[in-house]
C-alpha cells in the first residue's frame, strides 16, 4: 500500500539534468567484426595466458583487495617512468578517475571545460555532479583554437579543464605549445588524458614536474586491458592526498591488480602489439584515403575518423556486411556525415574495407 498522498516517480525525484541524459550507448557486438570500441585486436601469447590462468586460481578472492595497491603501483610507476615526488591514483577505468576529479572541485557554480568534440564523458560527468560544463569549438581541421580557449578560460574560471592527449573522437594531437599555453593561463586543474599515449609519439608525463595544476591521466584499455578495467592518474602528492578521499576503498579488484601486475611486467608484449597497430594504422590510412569519396583524418591513436557521404547509410550497410563502428553523424555538428573505425588486425581491416567499398557502391 502507497502510504504517501501523491506516489514517488523517477520524473518526480530524479534531479531533471539526470532525466535530460542519454545513457551511455554500447550497442549489441556478438558476432560482428568489433572495430567500435579501440580495443586492442591481439590476443596475447600463449605461455603468458597460462601464466594469467595460474595467478588466477591461486588468487585469494575471499580476501578483499589490497586497497593501497602496492605491487601494481610500483609496476605502473616503473613503466610509466613517473618524475620524482609524484604518485599516481587508480580507478576503476579512468572513467572513474574523471568522476573523482569533477566530485571534488564541484563547489556551486563550479565549471568543467574541455573542447568540442571530443571525448563525451567530460560533459557527462559534468552533469552528474552538477559542474557546468563550458565546450570550446575546435577549429575546422580540429586543432585547439588557442584564442578561443584562452578567452574560455579567463571569462569562466573553470576549476577542471580536460584535454585528451591525442584527441577522441578526432585522433589528433594538439600542438604541445598550445597545451603548454592552456596550463599556464588556468586558474584551476588541467588534466592531460592520454588514453592513447602507446600509440602518439607525445606525452605530458616529464612536464608534470613543472606545472603545479597539471596531472596526467592515462588508461590500459586500449593498450589491451580494457576488459579489467583500470586506469590512473599521475600527479603531485598534494593533489593524489585529496582525490584519494574521495575513491572508494576498494575500486580495483583482486584480479584486475594481479593481472595487470602481471601484464605490467611484460609491457613489452604490449608495446609490441602497439607498434603493430601504429604500423597497420599507417596502411589503413593509405588504402581509406584512396577511396573515392572518403576524407580520412590524421591519427596518433588506434583509430582513424574518416568522413564520407550518407555517413549513418553506410554506418548500416557496414553492419549488414558484419563489421561494427562507430556512427558520429548526428552527434556534434562538427562530426556531420562522420563515422570511427578502430585499428584492427590486417584481416579485420581488409574485411572492414571490402564491406565500406561495397556500401559505397551500392548507394552510389
Ligand atoms: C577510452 C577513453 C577513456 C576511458 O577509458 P577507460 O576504459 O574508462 O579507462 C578516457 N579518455 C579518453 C579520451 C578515451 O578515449
Amino acid at each position: 500500500m502507497s502510504s504517501a498522498s501523491t506516489a514517488v516517480t523517477p520524473s518526480s525525484l530524479i534531479r531533471p539534468e539526470i532525466q535530460a541524459l542519454h545513457a551511455y550507448h554500447v550497442p549489441p557486438s556478438t558476432g560482428f567484426i568489433k572495430l567500435d570500441a579501440m580495443e586492442n585486436p591481439y590476443l596475447l601469447p600463449q605461455t603468458l595466458r597460462d601464466e594469467l590462468a595460474r595467478l588466477v586460481a591461486d588468487a585469494a578472492i575471499n580476501r578483499y583487495p589490497d586497497a593501497g595497491a602496492y605491487d601494481l603501483k610500483a609496476h605502473i610507476r616503473s613503466v610509466t617512468k613517473l618524475p620524482s615526488g609524484m604518485d599516481v591514483l587508480l580507478g576503476n577505468g579512468s572513467d572513474e578517475i574523471i568522476q573523482v576529479l569533477a566530485m571534488a572541485v564541484a563547489k556551486p557554480g563550479a565549471v568543467l571545460l574541455s573542447v568540442e568534440p571530443s571525448f563525451v564523458m567530460y560533459k557527462m560527468i559534468a552533469a552528474f555532479t552538477g559542474m557546468r560544463y563550458v565546450g570550446v569549438p575546435l577549429t575546422q581541421d580540429f586543432s585547439l583554437d588557442l584564442q578561443a580557449t584562452l578567452d574560455a578560460i579567463k571569462r569562466e574560471r573553470p576549476a577542471l579543464v580536460f584535454l585528451a592527449y591525442p584527441n577522441n573522437p578526432t585522433g589528433n594531437l594538439f600542438d604541445a605549445e598550445a597545451v603548454k599555453r592552456i596550463i599556464e593561463a588556468s586558474p584551476g586543474l588541467v588534466v592531460v588524458d592520454e588514453a592513447y599515449y602507446a600509440f602518439a609519439r607525445d606525452s605530458f608525463i616529464p612536464h608534470l614536474a613543472h606545472y603545479d595544476n597539471l596531472l596526467v591521466m592515462r588508461t590500459f584499455s586500449k593498450l589491451g586491458m580494457a576488459g579489467l578495467r583500470l586506469g590512473f592518474l599521475a600527479g603531485s602528492k598534494a593533489w593524489l592526498e585529496q582525490l584519494e578521499k574521495l575513491r572508494l576503498p576498494y575500486n580495483v579488484g583482486v584480479l584486475p591488480q594481479l593481472v595487470a601486475s602481471k601484464l605490467l611486467q611484460h609491457h613489452d608484449v604490449l608495446l609490441a602489439q602497439a607498434a603493430s597497430i601504429k604500423q597497420e594504422r599507417t596502411r589503413l590510412m593509405s588504402v581509406l584515403s584512396d577511396i573515392r569519396g572518403v576524407k580520412a583524418y590524421p591519427s596518433e591513436a588506434n583509430f582513424i575518423l574518416f568522413r564520407v557521404a550518407k555517413a549513418t547509410q553506410i554506418f548500416e550497410g557496414l553492419k549488414q556486411r558484419g563489421v561494427l563502428i562507430k556512427n558520429l553523424n548526428g552527434g556534434h555538428p562538427a562530426l556531420a556525415d562522420c563515422l570511427r573505425v578502430t585499428v584492427g588486425t590486417p584481416d579485420e581491416d581488409a574485411k572492414f574495407i571490402a564491406a565500406l567499398q561495397d556500401s559505397i557502391n551500392q548507394l552510389a
